[in-house]
Formats: structure tokens, C-alpha cells, sequence
């Protein structure tokens, strides 16, 4: 039906005959001149319908709407002097209408697909036009060359790709499972894979060395902004690893992404962090490294302090913990507003201490000693200008809430550039955690997480044990993470103990893993990167939502679809449910 594509052609395709179709983007009669912008995939041409190049043509082109859908015959002129659109790449040429075929018709449209910002929740209904715009439609370029990307890369590193199944059994991350009724075994269900996880690890039993899969993995959570129900992971698997192998094939990975998609060279290795410090340092264990300032532990500068407040958190044995931003100059205004923004954010008060020429300024600064404050202004070496924000009390909390708080100056007073990009891996991290909620200590990446000490040695104090785990980190986002895994089934059976799985428990839902184990599993581990959301990170879009075609509300309703919806009867009959509600 065509020669050629709207957004490709340019000057030395004057005088060329070409035969175009695409959408009719922009419509402007220009009394006795109709100027249509004409837009296919590759981008726009300015079309003219004038009664000099045909009458016919000129004539039916009165009749186009917006989003119409056209073919036209002509001729690529060059734009009278004048008249060039620098803006876009064919803003030199024009093309002179012969012939005019109108292909299909456009009702009126739900939204301009050239005005800003359309609701999302239209945009999502309507994802077809949305996907029209040109920077939606980039978006999804840029995904398609990302899986190119993944692909050329593990196949040149001597990887195997595979599917598995989405019909399978329960795989725990931590979060619910979606579950699927079988008809055929009424009463029984399939779970859809929360991640590829026990099927890559049979791989490995099985051979394969190397395995990777663009995987898509389903977890019933609640939603936020960079979670989806379905989403996809960059999944890898590797055979007698060590953690030294999975970070540099990963970091490897990430390069290519970068460079391939944003055309820039990045540094690796990237920074460490062992959970300890980042939790020591930042408060999190998704540090933003963008942030230039850290946690400082000050509270041996108050051992004899005199301040209520301090002397009752050192009393329980508590901690003081401050950040220090340098020279901003902040308001009376500005300071009282972070004494509310730390107590929102779970603290039981801030104190602030600012230095201004000489001179301290602080609520309490009539209850501070001369030596303390000498002992801070030595340590942090406190200049004019600066201002230091300090929370006490129990170590975990101070953490948690100073944390926080470094994130919101940061945000606030020092311009985070998407562009920055900061990674970082966070390893060692604890292999369990206590669960309040179920009264005992679940693994904190996943049951199949290969311990790095001997358990044996940590009997009564399981939350010291380390896991060879790590995650990776970009600008205090968590983008992948994974671990060396248990390829013995005795260890295995141990972790499943402390969990405080039973053996038959164990039988029944892992079965066919600690088999598998028992079959000469070779050592091995590997990871998993948030395709969405590293996609999110490196467009600098706010939402995951923006990368995926057709994602899900916050609800878990699909606005295109209606899903999810109600079945029929005989559909429920022919699975032998009942619905209670
Ligand atoms: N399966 C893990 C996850 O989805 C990643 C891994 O350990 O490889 O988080």
C-alpha cells in the first residue's frame, strides 16, 4: 500500500513520488490549503492538499477528521523559504497531495492525542490512541531494543533461554499467589509463579549451566506506583557461582542496558554496601547514593548530656543520630517545617542546630554544653550556613525515621537528577527475619537463600545469620536482588526447620526440589532484575505503568478489558466452585 514512511523520508528525497498512509494527526485549512500532518510509526509529514495539485484530492480532504486514517499520493517538495519546521526531522519538506484514499474514519476522540498529559485513567481505556503518541510510542521501542539487548547479551555469554510453566505450583517471594481452578482435577489448583525461582534451580540440577528467561512473574499485593500484579524480571541462573560471578555477569548486563538505550558509558564495578552499613549510613537498605550526606552517630558527644529528652533516650540505652546539610541557609520557616515532616514520619521530635557565623541557633540551645557543641562543630566541621538535624531514641527506629527524613532533604534541597544514576549492591543481608504478624522467623529473600556461616554456630540467635544474598540498588530503588542458593538437600531441610516448616510441609509443596536435590544438584545462583522497573528508572518515568502496555490500575482492573470480571455459571459449574459473596 506504500513506498515509504512519513518520518523518514527528508531532502534528498525531493521530487520523489511517494505513496504514504498513517493517521491524520493535525487538520488546518488554511482557506483554499489544506495542511494535514500525516503520522505513522516513524513520524510525522506535513501534507498539502491545494486545488494546484488536484482538485479531487483537495476536495475530499475537506472531509478528514483528526485520527482519520488516509493514503496519499505525491510528490516531496522542498518547504517554501520560510516556512521549515526545525522541530521536526521532516520540518524541511512537504508533500504535494495527488491523490487522497480515506481508509477508515475516526470518531470523535475521548482526547487530543496532541494536547499534554491525558488522565491516566482515560489514556488506559483508551490505550490504543494513547499508544499513538509519538513519546508513547518511543517508550515502547525502547523496550523492544532492551529485550534485544538482554537477549544478545546472554546468548554471547553462552546462556540457554526457556520458558516455564505459568500453570505451576506455589513459588514463595512473599507475597500471595494467584490461583487458577482446574477443571480437570476439580478441587485443585494451579499457582501462577510469583518468579521462575524453583524451576531455574531444576534447570541447573538438569545441566543447563546457564539459564536466563525474560520471565513474567504474578504476586497478589497491594499496589503501588512500581508494582504491578504481573510484571517481568530479567531472570538469571548460573552453576558453581560464587556471588563474585552473579554481580559481575549482572553489572555487565547493566551496562549494555545503558549504553544500548541511553548511549552512555557507565563505571562498573559498582559500590558495596553491606546491609549492616547501609542500614548504619542511610537507614535503608535502598540507599539513594544521589544524596550526598549520611547518618552520623553522635551519641557519645551527649554522654553527660543535660537535655531531657537525650538523657532519658541514653537512660534506655537508646542512640542519637543526626544528618548534616550543608550550607543552605534554611529559615525559621523551613526548620520548624522539618520538625513537622520528622514527626510525620515517626519520630518523637527533631532538634535542629543551625550555624550561622559564629553563632549556634537551636530550641535547645540553652540546654547544650559548650563542649558538646565544640565536639560537634570538630566532627562534622560545621561552617556557616549549615544545619544539623538529630533524632534519638531506639537504634532501629532512629535508623528507619532519620532514614526517611535524609530522603525528604534530599529531595527537597538537593536536585535529584534522573539522570544521576547511582548503583549500588547491597550484600550480606540477614538470611531471617522475625515475622510478628506469623510469630516466626521467615527467610527474608526466599527459603532457597544459601546461608554464609555455618547455622550450626548461630543456634539462639538466628537473625545474626547472613545470607550470600544480594540486591541491586538505583537511586533508593530496588532493581533486582538475588542469591547463592542451598544445592544440598540436609541444608535445605535445616532452613526449612528453623523456618518452622515441617517436613511434610516441605514434602508436599517443594517436593519435587529437595528431590532434585538429592540427584547431584551442582552449587549455584543467580538473580533477578525488575525489567519494568529498571525501564521506569532509565526513561525517568514516574510509574511502571508507563512501560508496560497494558498495566493494571492500583485496584487490579485492567481499563481496557474490564478485567476482572464475573464468569458465567456454567464456567464456575465446570470447575466446581460456589461463590459466597
Ligand atoms: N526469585 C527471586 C525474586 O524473584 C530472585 C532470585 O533469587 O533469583 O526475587
Amino acid at each position: 500500500m506504500r513506498d515509504a514512511y512519513c518520518g523518514t523520508l527528508n531532502k534528498a528525497d525531493v521530487g520523489r513520488k511517494v505513496n504514504l498512509c498513517g493517521w491524520v494527526y493535525r487538520w488546518r485549512d488554511h482557506g483554499g490549503v489544506i495542511f494535514v500532518d500525516l503520522r505513522d510509526t516513524t513520524g510525522i509529514i506535513q501534507v498539502v492538499f491545494s486545488p494546484d495539485y488536484s482538485e479531487a484530492a483537495h476536495k475530499l480532504a475537506k472531509d478528514l477528521g483528526l485520527e482519520y486514517v488516509i493514503r496519499v499520493e505525491g510528490v516531496v517538495k522542498r518547504r517554501p523559504p520560510g516556512t521549515e519546521n526545525e522541530e521536526i526531522p521532516t520540518g524541511e519538506i512537504e508533500l504535494a497531495a495527488h491523490s487522497l484514499e480515506i481508509l477508515n474514519e475516526c470518531k470523535e476522540l475521548p482526547f487530543n492525542l496532541d494536547e499534554e498529559e491525558p488522565n491516566e485513567n482515560i489514556r488506559l481505556k483508551y490505550r490504543y490512541l494513547d499508544m499513538r503518541r509519538p513519546q508513547v510510542q518511543e517508550i515502547f521501542k525502547i523496550r523492544s531494543r532492551a529485550y534485544k539487548i538482554v537477549r544478545d547479551y546472554f546468548f554471547s555469554k553462552g546462556f540457554v533461554e526457556f520458558e516455564t510453566p505459568y500453570f505451576t505450583k506455589s513459588t514463595p517471594e512473599g507475597a500471595r499467589d494467584f490461583i487458577v481452578p482446574s477443571r480437570l482435577n476439580p478441587g485443585h489448583f494451579y499457582a501462577l509463579p510469583q518468579s521462575p525461582q524453583l524451576f531455574k534451580q531444576i534447570l541447573m540440577v538438569a545441566g543447563f549451566d546457564k539459564y536466563f528467561q525474560i520471565a513474567r512473574c504474578f504476586r497478589d499485593e497491594d499496589l503501588r506506583a512500581d508494582r504491578q500484579p504481573e510484571f517481568t524480571q530479567i531472570d538469571v541462573e548460573m552453576s558453581f557461582v560464587e556471588v563474585e560471578d552473579v554481580i559481575e555477569v549482572s553489572e555487565g548486563l547493566i551496562r549494555e542496558l545503558v549504553k544500548g538505550l541511553k548511549g552512555k558509558e557507565i563505571d562498573t564495578p559498582f559500590p558495596r554496601l553491606t546491609y549492616d552499613e547501609a542500614i548504619e549510613f542511610y537507614g535503608t537498605d535502598k540507599p539513594d547514593l544521589r544524596i550526598d550526606f549520611k547518618l552520623i552517630d553522635i551519641t557519645e558527644v551527649f554522654y553527660s548530656t543535660e537535655l531531657g529528652i537525650l538523657r532519658r533516650v541514653l537512660d534506655n540505652k537508646g542512640i542519637v543520630k543526626c544528618v548534616h546539610l550543608q550550607k543552605r541557609n534554611l529559615s525559621r520557616k523551613e526548620l520548624d517545617l522539618s520538625v513537622e515532616k520528622a514527626i510525620e514520619l515517626g519520630a518523637d521530635g527533631l532538634i535542629w542546630i543551625k550555624k550561622e557565623g559564629n553563632s549556634y541557633h537551636s530550641p535547645v540551645i540553652k540546654y547544650l554544653k559548650e563542649r558538646e557543641i565544640k565536639e560537634l562543630e570538630d566532627r562534622l566541621k560545621l561552617l556557616d550556613g549549615d544545619t544539623i538535624f538529630i533524632v534519638a531514641g531506639m537504634k532501629e527506629k532512629v535508623n528507619e525515621v532519620l532514614g526517611k527524613f535524609r530522603l525528604y532533604l534530599g529531595e527537597k534541597y538537593c536536585p535529584l537528577k534522573t539522570e544521576d544514576m547511582r548503583f549500588v549492591w547491597i550484600t550480606d543481608f540477614p538470611l531471617l527475619e522475625y515475622s510478628k504478624e506469623e510469630k516466626r522467623y521467615v527467610a527474608r529473600h526466599h527459603p532457597f537463600t544459601s546461608p554464609a556461616v555455618n547455622i550450626k554456630d548461630f543456634i539462639g540467635k538466628p537473625e545474626e545469620i547472613k545470607a550470600k544474598a544480594y540486591d541491586l540498588v538505583l537511586n533508593g530503588v530496588e532493581i533486582g536482588g538475588g542469591s547463592i542458593r542451598i544445592h544440598r538437600k540436609d541444608e535445605q531441610m535445616q532452613i526449612f526447620k528453623m523456618l518452622n516448616i515441617e517436613e511434610e510441609e516441605a514434602r508436599d509443596k517443594f517436593g519435587f526440589l529437595l528431590e532434585a536435590l538429592e540427584f547431584g544438584a551442582p552449587p549455584h545462583g543467580g538473580i533477578a532484575i525488575g525489567f519494568d522497573r529498571l525501564l521506569m528508572m532509565l526513561l525517568g518515568k514516574k510509574s511502571i505503568r508507563d512501560v508496560i502496555p497494558f498495566p493494571k490500575t492500583q485496584k487490579g482492573i485492567c481499563p481496557l478489558t474490564g478485567a476482572p470480571s464475573p464468569v458465567t455459571k456454567k464456567q464456575l459449574d465446570e470447575v466446581k466452585i460456589k461463590i459466597s459473596i
